[in-house]
């Protein structure tokens, strides 16, 4: 399946995204209730004309209690900023209230001249995931896939002991534009990141440190992962800094590309 979140009568829905002729169309609306994280599918939905993703005002497509993010997970990333490799999964926090949709302005704080971006894939948790058993498959808890920007104030985030302001301000989890269950990360997706349409960033999930099955296996050793959580699986090599005027977009083969501007807060 594959799924957005957008306005329709001028409040949030859930929709079903098909491909028409070649074009992405908004097909059905699930009939969600307001509290719903992701599209309960088994709920009634209802056909609308076809609407262009293009046509309508796209929000995240989830609603996380938290969003995980591995700190490296590609072997050039961590010789970029300078780290060794690490041998185990390493995850930090980011806050929900980071969350922005396609579209939205990732506002640049005052507080860093080193605002920078990483183009990620995301894991949407579809059902609730404790202390998974080792034979277990992992894929039975992920709903699907999307981009996200693990946008951050690279300044910051050497300063601090913690990076929980360096990841956390406002506007710092661009997410979106879709979530599908259409591909398949351990056969190999590409994430590419671009600004102002010139190629910053290029890898492919093959070249994943840790696969899914270890990323989701370590998180869910200490934590509960609820359906909607977000996991953001690493960056490739080639973050770079970005400043107001800029517009950075994030893609996922299969997913499509998220887009944002950026601008002074
Ligand atoms: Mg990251």
């Amino acid at each position: 399946m594959r799924f957005c979140r957008f306005l329709f009568n001028d409040q949030p829905h859930f929709g079903l995204v098909e491909s028409i002729a070649g074009r992405e169309m908004i097909t059905r609306v699930f009939q969600s209730r307001a509290e719903d994280v992701i599209p309960d599918e088994d709920a009634p939905s209802k056909k609308i004309a076809a609407l262009g993703l293009a046509e309508v005002r796209l929000l995240a497509p989830t609603r996380p209690s938290k969003i995980l993010c591995v700190g490296r997970n590609y072997r050039e990333h961590p010789k970029e900023l300078g780290h060794a490799i690490p041998t185990e999964v390493g995850t930090f926090l980011k806050p929900p209230s980071a969350i922005i949709g396609p579209g939205e302005n990732i506002r640049r704080p005052a507080l860093t001249q080193r605002l920078e971006h990483e183009g990620e894939l995301g894991v949407i948790v579809g059902q609730s995931c404790r202390q998974l058993r080792e034979d277990e498959d992992v894929r039975a808890y992920i709903l699907g896939y999307t981009c996200v920007n693990d946008v951050t104030a690279r300044d910051l985030q050497r300063k601090d002991m913690q990076w929980t302001r360096a990841k956390g301000f406002d506007t710092f989890c661009p997410v979106g534009p879709v979530v599908t269950d259409e591909i398949d990360p351990w056969a190999g997706v590409l994430v590419e990141t671009r600004v102002n349409g010139e190629l910053r960033q290029h890898g492919t999930t093959t070249d994943f440190l840790f696969p899914l099955d270890a990323i989701i296996r370590h998180i869910a050793e200490f934590m509960t992962l609820l359906p909607g959580d977000l996991i953001a699986t690493g960056t490739p090599e080639g973050v770079g800094p970005l400043v107001a005027g800029d517009v950075v977009e994030v893609s996922v083969e299969g997913v499509g590309t998220l887009r944002n501007p950026v601008v002074d807060d």
